[in-house]
């Protein structure tokens, strides 16, 4: 787990963590999107970590993986965090999750590509809110094949959103140049087109928004949210992937199995 020795660092985390808000796309149409005007990150907080800009970093996870953090301030949830990965193949690079923003997300994937030489020639979005598919434009302005379930497609649609190129009716497999996932989805929880994201070579789950961080004291963003069917997706993701190494949510700080039971936790509080 990280230790954050910057108090700016600190306080971004905080309020992330005090929002634990996963913004919808139509919600936020109207927000004001101001540039952030916090002071900016410190580099090195932790090691490996590579701070973009005030409002975007990058951070080794585990084996072949990265995390990727974007801030954007969220109308009704003030500052908000939010987390992706990238996933490193030999030559290219799979994104799960862009960046909050297309600007965010040219960002990142000039990186990729200048600090890790690899091309990123997928991105998986695991549902159509804009914490997880804000920088498709980006994306497909660069040619990147963008995957998503058929019902992101549908929503992304109905908010104004260009769609994902290749969707899936439940599941699917990718492998990017050797970088492999699984994307499924086990139920209506956070939204409901909710996908998670199983990357088998460095164990990591990628549970999105459904998935609460430790720190985190309630559901979230309640907008889409099915309470009723959240433990069970809960249980799916557990019934398919029995021991992750590392659980990544979609807000605040990385954890581990631990995650999943507090998110039940929390969903059954909710009810
Ligand atoms: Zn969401």
């Amino acid at each position: 787990m990280t230790r954050l020795t910057n108090p700016a660092r600190r306080a971004l985390l905080l309020t992330c963590i005090l929002s634990s808000a996963c913004a919808s796309t139509t919600s936020t149409s109207s927000a004001t999107q101001t540039p952030a005007t916090s002071a900016p990150l410190t580099q090195g907080s932790t090691p490996g970590e590579v701070v973009l800009s005030a409002d975007l970093l990058v951070r080794p996870l585990s084996g072949n993986v990265l995390l990727h953090v974007s801030w954007k301030e969220v109308e009704g949830w003030g500052r908000v965090g939010s987390n992706g990965l990238v996933v490193l193949g030999e030559r290219e690079a799979l994104l799960v999750d862009t960046a909050f923003t297309d600007e965010q997300t040219a960002q990142l994937l000039d990186h990729v590509e200048t600090a890790h030489g690899r091309r990123v020639t997928h991105i998986l979005v695991t549902h159509s809110h804009d914490d997880r598919m804000g920088g498709i434009r980006e994306a497909q302005r660069r040619g990147i094949t963008v995957h998503g379930l058929a019902l992101t497609a549908e929503r992304a649609i109905a908010e104004g959103n260009p769609p994902p190129d290749e969707t899936f009716a439940s599941e699917t497999t990718l492998n990017v140049d050797g970088a492999r996932a699984l994307a499924f989805f086990p139920g209506a929880a956070h939204a409901p087109d909710n996908a998670v994201v199983w990357l088998p070579d460095a164990e990591v789950l990628f549970g999105g928004c459904m998935i609460r961080e430790a720190a985190g004291t309630n559901v979230g963003n309640m907008g889409d949210a099915s309470l009723s069917t959240w433990e069970d997706a809960v249980n799916t993701i557990r019934a398919r992937v029995p021991s992750p190494r590392i659980v990544v949510p979609g807000h605040g700080e990385v954890g581990d199995a631990g995650l999943l039971d507090h998110t039940i936790a929390l969903v059954r509080a909710a009810r």
